[in-house]
């Protein structure tokens, strides 16, 4: 008996001691000076099908060659001190967020940033555009992470404008933004005269505009005026295409009001004429106006129960967010105390009118951004950037070119597109080794991955395997689970303290 034992307890000790599989010799966090990522099946960003197997080589931040795999043989394959086997996954260029809040708190209670940093990485995010958060603090963690100081993805940060009170303080706010260096500059509940100051400032000092049109005074016409780099969300498309230039919402609605303002937004793209709407399209597009739609962030209207019960919160929904997501009008969009299957359908016709819309969009020649606004609405960081591919597969794209969505086309957005969203030589090294093949299933990218019943039992699989950020390869897995530790730290402490 024991004598059969032995040599199981022996093969159990070396596999308890072995690399990790696929990551040979790999430290998490570590930048080397020369990286081959061996094996691999990539689809690299441009909208171009999967090829491979192909090694990547990485020399410090950058991707110096793409090559077939079995170019060894003619004496060119590369030898790295350090490789990860990718043999059976896929490699993509990293997933940029375009619409993305650094938060270290919720409501005011605090929330360790750490937390929506390694969620982040764990789902393939190697870049974010910050639209809105405390900007010195921001500034500070673009500078950590450029530096390697901090394991983030590179941040972008677009400050928000708010609200000035003529052109003139539009112009100097614009300035000030620009003094600090930051990289852009975000709009929401500006009004027309200062929009047009801001965005002819911003344009003389070459810094790119997001703009949350709200349902206020401007809309797409505005932004196809000025210059608007990308629209968010989508609010001010069906708005610029109404035929009374006013939203028919109930006498009683106010725009303050936030159950109002979310419930009757779900009625605006009914209330555009379709004729009006491919001009507004059409208009976007010669204006070079992208649009950032973040689906995802309003799914929650459409189908509540599915948002509430995401089955990530289990291990990953930090207790601060947690409470955040709880109905409180103190609290911006947490607004479900009165949530009604007519809302719900209002707002079900509304997706399908908006997707139809990213349809038009593109055939017309638009680029389209993903990103994700999580932090709010039952949205949780990162995998509310997974939720939104799957989404505009939903809406119809291929799922190679949602894949470009998240890749080419907001590297493009953010003026980056010649170093930035794509696995080439010459290109930064941002990349994702999957567990899987996103081209046939987006839910392979979800860190908690995907299972699949085999003889009767479930098999675990998928996920993200290495996040590479500017050549410095983090383990997602390990990522995840230093989430799920301060996730139950929290909650543990949240217990002793006896609740929030
Ligand atoms: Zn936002």
């Amino acid at each position: 008996m024991l004598r059969t034992l032995i040599p199981f307890v022996m093969a159990a000790l070396a596999i308890a001691q072995a690399p990790r599989p696929n990551a040979t010799n790999v430290e998490s966090g570590k930048r080397y000076p020369h990286i081959v990522i061996r094996n691999a099946i990539v689809v690299d960003g441009s909208g171009t099908p999967a090829a491979g197997p192909k090694d990547i080589v990485i020399e410090n931040n950058m991707i110096t060659d793409v090559v077939p795999a079995d170019a060894g043989r003619g004496g060119r394959r590369s030898t790295g001190d350090i490789s990860i086997d990718a043999t059976g996954k896929y490699v993509l260029p990293g997933l940029i967020d375009a619409h993305a809040h650094v938060h270290d708190e919720r409501g005011g209670l605090p929330q360790p940033l750490d937390y929506e940093l390694k969620i982040w990485l764990a789902c393939g995010i190697t870049t974010v555009r910050d639209v809105g958060s405390d900007t010195r603090k921001t500034l500070e963690l673009r500078r950590k992470s450029a530096d390697g100081e901090v394991a983030s993805p590179r941040i972008f940060v677009y400050p928000m404008i708010g609200s000035p009170k003529s052109p003139e303080a539009a112009r100097q706010r614009i300035r000030d933004f620009h003094a600090l260096t930051a990289d852009g500059v975000k709009f929401t509940g500006i009004n027309r005269d200062e929009m047009e100051a801001a965005e002819d400032e911003a344009h003389k000092l070459g810094m790119r505009i997001a703009h949350h049109v709200g349902v206020e005074e401007t809309t797409a016409w505005d932004d196809i005026k000025f210059g608007t780099t990308s629209i968010e969300h989508w609010y001010g498309i069906p708005d610029a295409a109404l035929d009374d230039g006013v939203q028919h919402f109930p006498s009683t609605y106010n725009y303050s009001n936030e159950g109002d303002r979310f419930r009757y937004g779900g009625h605006l793209f009914r209330e555009a004429n379709p004729e009006k709407l491919l001009r507004v399209l059409d208009g976007m597009v010669q204006a070079n106006v992208a649009w950032d739609p973040t689906l995802s962030i309003y799914e929650a209207n459409r189908d509540l129960q599915r948002s509430k019960t995401a089955p990530w919160f289990k291990d990953y929904l930090h207790p601060t967010l947690e409470k955040y997501f709880e109905p409180n009008v103190a609290n911006h969009a947490s607004y479900f105390d009165h949530w009604t299957s007519t809302d719900e359908a209002f707002w079900k016709e509304n997706y399908r009118l908006w997707m139809a819309a990213l349809r038009e969009f593109d055939k017309r020649g638009g680029l389209i951004g993903v990103g994700d606004d999580a932090g709010f609405l039952y949205s949780l960081y990162g995998f509310g950037l997974i939720r939104e591919m799957e989404l505009q597969q939903e809406a119809g794209f291929p799922t190679l070119k949602v894949i470009q969505h998240a890749t080419t086309n907001n590297a493009k957005i953010l003026g980056q597109e010649a170093k930035m969203g794509k696995v080439r030589a010459g290109y930064l090294a941002d990349l994702i080794v999957v567990n899987g093949n996103p081209v046939e299933d987006l839910k392979v990218l979800y860190p908690t991955g995907i299972e699949t019943w085999v003889d009767g039992k479930p098999v675990h699989g998928g996920g993200v395997e290495w996040t590479i950020k500017d050549g410095i390869p983090y383990h997602a897995p390990t990522m995840l689970k230093d989430v799920k530790d301060m996730v139950a730290k929290a909650r543990g402490q949240k217990g002793t303290n006896g609740g929030m």
